[in-house]
């Protein structure tokens, strides 16, 4: 969300630091990051935060940012580049959708529901175990999905939640997947489903309809909005993140073709089990808000903001309110950079607690770093005509999201500190 800096302002934003890159012709920026930040950047301040407010009124979706994005090719971010996307992996999207969040919340958070879908189909997906054949057909699969971004421009939204434990990893989805020739037939319940009425297809995850089925027999479908039998149900008037409209998905008797299945049986449970940063991926977005709200309170106390002339920098209090800021960003941002450097298949015990602690850190500093903001900045800066308020009630959400909310990041590192794999305390 953008800060309306007066033009003297020295606290500038960073586009003008950037690589500019030579041409917008978005497919030459495959494979370099600086660019496609500096696009990010370029969009956000320029389009994204200005429009903010107005979707956060509404709690409608942000459609023309999506617009721009399919326009500059980000919507591509994540598909790789031999499929004809921009091909940016783990960490680097990491950052790149960090940068998004700074300028707008709820952008961030779908567009990371979006491009996760080729981030675990695509890199991580190969560094799964499957059968030859599963691989085979994967490859195809993921082609099909892949193409409809980068050609079309389709948008994927990830409803997971139920509303049970299944989100937090605790108990088979209760949506269930039947199998049937020459595809699936799907019914159940999403709640929270980001993006609903704006996704061209929900990467759902169901349980296989069959007797004894368990977490095991976990499968991941592309729905397309359109199917027969999907519907949009219910209100969505939420206290932060309100341009995510994440209301109910309801999938009664939906028929799926095999082409939809975004990964073979068993490797989406094998993926939460080997590959666990893939969870991290919810962390950019209020890494970005932590710093927008630095950003904004740099610029208010220095009386830089458009209306609000008065100067309050000189005042002692809020000179340590400000390197207290500092120093709470700065510790966020070396756990976010840190784990989000070490995902990969297989990481050791030490990182993939690290990476909890990452998730939590950023969850919930983003929200004390608007506390303090709106704290040190005073009455005037938590009025609707200025973005912290929103900023404020945004960052209050990042630690509800599961399966790592902060409570459940709390209470593995409690749980996996103590014990190894196996061990109880019983004699
Ligand atoms: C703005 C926003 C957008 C969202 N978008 C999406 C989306 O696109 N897709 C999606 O799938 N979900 C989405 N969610 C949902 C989110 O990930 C959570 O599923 C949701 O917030 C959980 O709500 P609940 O009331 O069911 O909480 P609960 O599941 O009841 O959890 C409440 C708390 O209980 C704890 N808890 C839950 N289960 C366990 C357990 N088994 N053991 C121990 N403790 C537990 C957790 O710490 C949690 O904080 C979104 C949420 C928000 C706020």
């Amino acid at each position: 969300m953008a800060t309306a800096t007066k033009s003297k302002s020295k606290a500038k934003s960073k586009p003008a630091t950037r690589n500019k890159p030579k041409s917008f012709k978005w497919q030459k920026m495959a494979g370099k990051n600086d660019e496609i930040e500096y696009v990010i950047a370029k969009l956000g301040k320029e389009k994204f935060a200005p429009r903010a407010k107005r979707y956060d009124e509404e709690a409608s979706f942000p459609f023309e940012n999506y617009e721009d994005l399919r326009d500059t090719g980000i919507l591509a971010m994540t598909v790789p580049k031999s499929l004809g996307g921009l091909g940016v992996k783990y960490a680097d999207y990491a950052m790149l959708a960090a940068e998004m969040g700074r300028w707008c919340g709820a952008t961030a958070l779908t567009f990371n529901m979006h491009a996760c879908t080729p981030l675990w189909t695509g890199h991580i997906a190969d560094d799964l175990d499957m059968p030859a054949a599963d691989r085979k057909q994967h490859k195809k699969n993921r082609e099909l999905h892949f193409s409809r971004i980068v050609e079309e421009g389709a948008i994927f939204a990830q409803p997971f939640s139920e509303g049970s434990s299944a989100a937090a990893g605790k108990a088979p989805f209760g949506t269930l997947a039947a199998k049937v020739d020459g595809g699936w037939l799907l019914n159940g319940k999403k709640i929270f489903a980001s993006l609903s009425g704006a996704a061209t297809y929900y990467g759902v995850l169901c349980t296989e309809d069959k007797p004894d089925s368990s977490v095991r027999d976990t499968v991941f479908m592309a729905v397309p909005a359109d199917a027969e039998g999907v519907s949009i149900v219910g209100p969505w008037d939420p206290v932060g993140m309100r341009a995510t409209v994440s209301r109910t998905l309801v999938m009664e008797n939906v028929f799926i073709p095999d082409e939809q299945m975004l990964m073979p049986r068993g490797v989406y449970y094998q993926a939460a089990r080997r590959w666990p940063h893939m969870f991290l991926t919810l962390c950019p977005t209020y890494m970005g808000i932590a710093q927008a709200a630095y950003d904004f309170t740099v610029a208010y106390l220095r009386g830089d903001i458009e209306g609000i002339s008065v100067k309050r920098r000189m005042y002692p209090t809020k000179q340590i309110t400000v390197a207290d800021m500092w120093i709470k960003l700065q510790n966020t941002w070396a756990i976010f950079k840190q784990a989000t450097s070490e995902a990969r298949v297989d990481p050791s015990k030490e990182d993939r607690l690290r990476a909890y602690a990452a998730q939590y850190s950023v969850m919930e500093n983003a929200n004390e770093m608007c506390r303090l903001a709106i704290r040190t900045c005073g009455g005037q800066s938590m009025l609707k005509s200025l973005p912290l308020e929103q900023l404020y009630r945004d960052s209050r959400l990042g630690s509800l999201m599961l399966p790592w909310t902060a409570e459940l990041c709390l209470d593995r590192l409690g749980r996996e500190t103590l014990y190894e794999p196996g061990e109880t305390d019983d004699d």
